[in-house]
């Protein structure tokens, strides 16, 4: 039998409309943070001592309105985006979600639309979501330990309860959902084995992420950080992978079939192998700040615009302007120990979405 070749579409096949960069990156994704709560208190992303009880995240004003997230969009798409990606915080969290979904996957021009989710709420909200549009899910699991996994997320939730998630995911029609796992060196990176078990011979991919200094809160330290290629070594004792061509320009994972099972995995490697060069990426915050990178320090504050009564034309010009002179490669500056640096406080995480 012919191998399963797993392919999500390709969603910006002609790119020669698409506003580009200072280094002729092309703009292709959206990625809308339509929460900063969360359900979870993940240490890498959104500490407990941080993010406490007495933490104040923004009021349901200060949220982008749906219409005004809707209204971005069709600015957006006419700039080039094809896919656009729901994020958080958890997203699941914030009122009325699939309202939200449904409107953006009316907007003629968006060829893809998916989810990055932490799977509690997916048996409330999965078979809504399909309906609503929703193209592909992504649901993060770093481990199958319970333990390790409620030591990781504050606590708050079991391996079980994202399990259910994924099944009613299945149940209502995902039938490719990515498994997003965070490595720390010395606290799941002994277990990622069982990961690739669990899911070879479905069609889930498991996607291995190295651990990033996202945001001023998580300590990071670059000995925390597994890079991809121990793990794809690791991995290679035990099951034979191939490696496989990307989906498409900017697809930020390096994929690898599973030779003699069904499925594939992935690496991003953001520390150990940059990929700025390909980024084709913008974000959208809760609260309308739009930046060209996860590791920016200021977005462009468009909620202010929007409630101004600026004109679409007004919105376009400025967005356009933004991503022309855009310059960010932080993960290369990193790497070389170089500008990176100077970024004293960079949005979290929770804010702007992985
Ligand atoms: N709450 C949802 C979730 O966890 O899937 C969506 C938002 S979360 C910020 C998006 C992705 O970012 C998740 O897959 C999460 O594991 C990843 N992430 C968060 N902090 C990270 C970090 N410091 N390094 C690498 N990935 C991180
Ligand atoms: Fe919540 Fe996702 Fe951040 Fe974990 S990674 S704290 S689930 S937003
Ligand atoms: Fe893109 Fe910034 Fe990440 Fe580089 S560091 S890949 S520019 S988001």
């Amino acid at each position: 039998m012919a191998p399963l070749v797993l392919t999500e579409p390709s969603a910006c096949s002609d790119k020669k409309n698409n506003l580009k960069d200072t280094l002729q990156r092309p703009l292709q994704d959206l990625r809308i943070s339509v929460i900063d709560q969360c359900n979870l208190r993940c240490a890498y992303c959104m500490p407990v001592d941080h993010c406490h009880e007495q933490y104040s995240f923004l009021r349901k004003e200060e949220r982008l309105h749906f219409d005004e997230i809707v209204r971005l969009v069709n600015i957006f798409v006419r700039q080039g985006v094809a896919k656009v990606r729901i994020t958080g915080g958890e997203p699941l969290l914030r009122e009325n979600i699939t309202e939200l979904i449904e409107k953006i996957s009316a907007v003629k021009g968006v060829r893809d639309l998916a989810l990055t989710t932490n799977g509690i709420l997916l048996p409330r909200f999965a078979r809504m979501l399909k309906n609503a549009g929703l193209k592909r899910l992504t649901v993060s699991l770093d481990t199958l330990d319970d333990k390790i996994f409620r030591a990781l997320n504050g606590g708050r939730a079991g391996v079980a309860q994202i399990i259910d998630g994924i099944r009613a995911a299945e149940a209502a029609g995902f039938i490719s959902i990515k498994i997003n796992v965070v490595v720390k060196k010395g606290i799941n990176d002994h277990c990622l084995l069982d990961l690739v078990n669990y899911f070879k011979g479905t069609r889930h991919i498991v996607r291995f992420i190295e651990y990033m200094d996202a945001g001023n809160r998580n300590d990071w330290q670059k000995d925390l950080v597994v890079p991809s290629a121990q793990i794809l070594s690791r991995i290679r004792e035990h099951f034979s992978v191939r490696n496989i061509e990307p989906n498409y320009y900017g697809e930020v994972a390096d994929r690898y079939q599973l030779t003699n099972h069904k499925g594939e995995i992935g690496f991003i490697s953001s520390v150990s192998q940059p990929f700025c060069q390909d980024c084709t990426r913008l974000r959208l915050s809760p609260d309308g700040k739009l930046y060209t990178c996860l590791f920016a320090g200021e977005g462009k504050d468009l909620r202010t615009l929007l409630r101004n009564g600026a004109t679409d034309e007004a919105i376009y010009l400025v967005t356009e302007n933004l991503w022309k002179n855009r310059t960010d490669r932080y993960s290369q500056e990193r790497s070389t120990g170089g500008g990176a640096k100077g970024i004293l406080k960079k949005v979290e995480m929770y804010q702007i979405g992985g």
